[in-house]
């Protein structure tokens, strides 16, 4: 078995990045969610676009779709299976997140509204992604606000721009260099993304409108060709499991839940589980694992489709004993065959300190 999963380990079999979205309030942090998740109703659920608990899962159909547009000379590279994007910007458990090589979050969008330009919770974001040193990639939304902004839906940003009238393209430009300023004050290195020659030392900046759908196609080919050039060994599939709290939650019929994201690894019907209480140590075994209906679906009365078994990455439902106290943001570990129950419970317990600390400054 161990053979087969260093076989699967390979840069050729990646599993999906997770992304997460965090920027000052107001930016347009829910609405370029939104935009990105929009499904024609027409060709049903777009390429395979499924929502999933905390998540949404893009499989590389459904980004092939949309990127296309920017991907004329057909040059994109697709080899990741999709893009797991976390749905709660600048949720708690990503603050209150061990920073322990965790992988809630593999790339970031930093959303900035282009026309305010750097606001207190973008330097707090920043410093975040920089302590994690998470990769990420700047969204400077709402370039629709520009003034007399002529918007050409779902089209590349390059190209919108070039569209424009001359005023326009010169209040951008004031805009972008003001914007690139304000990030080098703050000790970061930005530029245009098609002028940055060096994504490992520049961060990226792409404009886009989550009201046109400007530019989501460049961010989207962005988050792709980041994740496959400079994380591909993260991306690698592991035997071991990695699996975060997101949230705990009281569901009618079924008790206190959590909501995990599953970012490398199986779960199974039955696993028995560890995690962070307030109470200390949690362990339990998993008596439902659970996605929510396909979107076509939703009509039906019950809520959830019940797995025996899931594979990262992706967001699901727990339904277990004795979840009350569990704390959003903890690790969750499996009790294998050969594990002591006790040693997993000292090391998720190890994180706790981390947690609170966390907790009590953001
Ligand atoms: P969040 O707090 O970052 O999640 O921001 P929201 O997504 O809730 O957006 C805040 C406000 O900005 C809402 O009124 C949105 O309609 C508006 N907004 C978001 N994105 C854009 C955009 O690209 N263009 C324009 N004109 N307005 C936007």
């Amino acid at each position: 078995q161990i053979d087969e999963a260093k076989a699967a380990a390979s840069v050729d079999n990646l599993r999906s990045p997770i992304c997460c979205i965090l920027g000052h309030v107001d930016t347009g942090k829910t609405k370029l969610l939104d935009k990105i998740r929009q499904t024609n109703v027409q060709e049903g659920e777009a390429g395979g676009i499924t929502q999933q608990i905390g998540a949404t899962y893009f499989p590389m159909d459904a980004i092939r779709q949309k990127t296309a547009v920017v991907n004329k000379d057909g040059k994109m590279e697709y080899k990741v299976p999709g893009l797991l994007v976390i749905d709660t910007p600048g949720h708690e458990s990503f603050t209150n997140l061990r920073s322990r090589g965790s992988s809630l979050c593999n790339i970031a969008i930093l959303v900035v509204d282009i026309m305010h330009g750097l606001e207190p919770q973008t330097i707090e974001s920043l410093n975040l992604l920089r302590d994690r040193k998470t990769p990420f990639i700047v969204a400077l939304n709402k370039i629709d606000r520009l003034y007399d902004w002529k918007p050409i839906p779902n089209n590349g940003f390059q190209d919108s721009l070039a569209k424009q009238k001359k005023s326009v393209q010169n209040e951008f430009k004031d805009r972008l260099e003001k914007t690139t300023l304000a990030f080098q004050e703050n000790g970061l290195n930005a530029a245009l993304f098609y002028e940055n020659k060096n994504m490992g030392k520049y961060v990226s900046f792409v404009p886009t409108s989550a009201h046109t759908g400007e530019g989501i196609p460049d961010m989207l080919k962005l988050l792709v060709t980041l994740t496959q050039q400079r994380m591909a060994e993260k991306l690698m599939y592991l035997s071991e499991l990695e699996c975060t709290v997101l949230e705990v939650k009281v569901i009618e019929g079924l008790g206190t839940t959590i909501d995990v994201i599953l970012s490398n690894g199986v779960l199974r019907e039955g696993d028995r589980i560890v995690m962070c209480g307030l109470n200390g140590p949690i362990s339990t075994n998993i008596r439902a694992l659970l996605t929510p209906q396909p979107l076509k679906e939703l009509r039906i009365k019950s809520h959830y489709v019940h797995h025996k078994e899931v594979k990262a990455a992706l967001g699901v439902k727990i339904a277990a004993n004795d979840l009350e106290h569990a704390i959003a943001g903890s690790r969750l570990l499996v009790v294998g065959p050969d594990d002591n129950e006790e040693d997993l419970e000292m090391e998720v317990m190890s994180d706790l300190e981390q947690l609170f600390s966390k907790v009590s400054t953001s």
